[in-house]
């Protein structure tokens, strides 16, 4: 019998949520060769906050020139679907809306969330700290808990979660008194009540004292690297066998860059696609950088 793997992936109108979308279904994607109706077949998810964006990225991929050489989205003979679907993490309804569509259509779960969507909001004041912390951390997070029990519902070991963070995460490139802290936090609500500190100490104004003095965006992502360590470690993610993994895509041309950085976004993703598709060795709770584990 088939099988059918369902990926959800956040964020993927553009930049390397869109990139990851492509080499996932020339990677794993294949046509089918006459008579072979037993291979396994992927959904892929491209989901986005503005469905007018969502759509016209949906359709330029239908009509991407690789993805039709490869023959993989051929409608009779692909082994890959993609569709899109409305999602903006910072919204409750619209993170509700998601998860009862799925549950709706896919009863037996989900294999794969790949939390791609993020911002990188400029300047030193409360707002963009808001605004990254509601979005990178709180929206990752938010739709993490929505969408858990369609992941438990996989066979134990299939589930996969992957987080795209950032190097300015990294703990050590906090002071120690906050860098030990993020190393210790092994629940959710310690790195939310870590980040609910760094937020307070903006709003009165002990930033520096306090050591979270480092950009809105660094502190969010630093949330989303200590978040996936403890969802790998908590005990009915473990008991399922499933795998939760950060990463950095490096330096990258796209919007959020200015068109600045060292890579494409086709050559950013492969981490990600490794992290959400590819032989990891069971490997779970870590932080990853160009396909290899990274000191945090
Ligand atoms: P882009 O700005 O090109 O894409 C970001 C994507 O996130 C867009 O699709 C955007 O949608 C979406 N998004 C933003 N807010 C929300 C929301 N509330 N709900 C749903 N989607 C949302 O950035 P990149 O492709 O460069 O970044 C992708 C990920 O990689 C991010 O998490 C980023 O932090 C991370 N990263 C990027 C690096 C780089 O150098 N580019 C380096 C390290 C990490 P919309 O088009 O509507 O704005």
């Amino acid at each position: 019998m088939p099988t059918e793997k369902i990926i959800i992936i956040t964020g993927a109108n553009k930049g390397i949520g869109y990139a990851t979308v492509k080499r996932i279904a020339l990677t794993y994607g294949k046509p089918l060769v006459q008579d072979e109706t037993h291979e396994d077949r992927l959904l892929i998810y491209l989901t986005a906050r503005n469905p007018e964006k969502g759509t016209k990225a949906l359709n330029k991929l239908l009509g991407d020139a690789d993805l039709e050489r490869s023959g993989v989205l051929s409608q009779d003979q692909g082994t890959v679907e993609i569709a899109f679907h409305q999602l903006d993490i910072t919204s409750p309804s619209s993170i509700a809306q998601f998860t009862a569509f799925l549950r709706e259509k896919h009863p037996g779960g989900i294999d794969v969330l790949i939390n791609n969507a993020g911002v990188y909001p400029l300047g030193s004041g409360i707002k963009p700290l808001n605004l990254a912390l509601s979005t990178n951390y709180h929206g990752t997070l938010n739709l993490t808990k929505a969408l858990l029990p369609l992941l438990y519902l996989r066979p134990s070991g299939t589930a996969r979660i992957v987080n795209v963070a950032s190097t300015f995460g990294k703990f050590s490139r906090f002071p120690p008194n906050i860098s030990k802290r993020l190393f210790a936090a092994i629940t959710i609500d310690e790195i939310t009540a870590l980040m609910d500190e760094a937020r307070r100490a903006r709003v009165d104004r002990k930033t520096c004292k306090m050591g979270w003095n480092q950009s809105a965006y660094a502190i969010s992502k630093a949330g989303v690297i200590a978040m996936s360590r403890a969802l790998a470690g908590d005990p009915d993610v473990k008991s399922k066998g499933m795998l939760v993994n950060a990463c950095c895509p490096g330096w990258t041309r796209t919007d959020m860059t200015f068109w600045m950085g060292r890579r494409s976004a086709e050559e950013a993703c492969g981490t990600v696609v490794l992290l959400a598709l590819g032989d990891v060795e069971g490997r779970t709770g870590l932080f990853w950088k160009d396909c290899r584990v990274c000191e945090l």
